[in-house]
């Protein structure tokens, strides 16, 4: 039976028990999209040093962003950069808009999230603050049909023993925390 639809403030109450079934995080659906390689590799908790470098960098573009107006919310898989309870808008801040396909997918795997656990009507949007680039997202149907083709999808790489082989073209690798990882032979 469908939940009825619950406010921004009811959302934004939340806990981790009550989106406890949803494991797979919005960052692993970012990398399905940037290279499927990373998603595996970050799946099985494989980190390194340049990415302790690039959350750090990401985490003092989004704490010069938006220090007032909204609220962070940190349900594990869901998590959401900054949710305006009010307008019941879900904010993403990015440091720079050259994956801007899987920052996309990240958002609508939120909004589809939330959706399933009672938000109906929420709007997402990003934002590259050093670009000065905002744009604005609604989950359509055709997006949670992918979206659960998507996560099937996610679910079976992960669960491979080994990573996907092959690297992606270099200019792509430059920027992906995995680069030594992948690129030193
Ligand atoms: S360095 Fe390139 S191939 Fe390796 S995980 Fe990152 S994007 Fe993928």
């Amino acid at each position: 039976m469908e939940e009825s639809s619950k406010t921004g403030e009811q959302i934004s109450d939340l806990n981790q028990d009550e989106i406890g079934d949803i494991y797979i995080t919005g960052t692993q659906v970012n990398f399905y999209f940037h290279c499927q390689r990373q998603l595996w590799l970050f799946s099985h908790l494989i980190r390194t040093e340049h990415e302790s470098d690039l959350v750090l960098q990401g985490r003092l573009v989004h704490e010069n962003s938006f220090q007032r107006e909204t609220k962070e919310i940190d349900l594990g898989a869901i998590n959401l950069d900054f949710f305006d309870v009010k307008a019941g808008v879900l904010h993403e801040v990015k440091h720079s808009p050259s994956w801007s396909k899987a920052h996309e997918w990240q958002v609508l795997y939120y909004l589809y999230v939330l959706k399933q656990k009672g938000a109906r009507d929420l709007t997402g949007k990003i934002h590259y603050p050093r670009q000065k680039e905002t744009y604005t997202i609604q989950l359509t149907k055709q997006h949670e049909e992918k979206l659960s083709q998507i996560l099937d999808e996610i679910k079976l790489i992960i669960d491979k023993p080994i990573p996907p082989q092959g690297r992606m073209k270099k200019s792509i690798c430059s920027s992906c925390s995995y680069f030594e990882f992948c690129w030193v032979d």
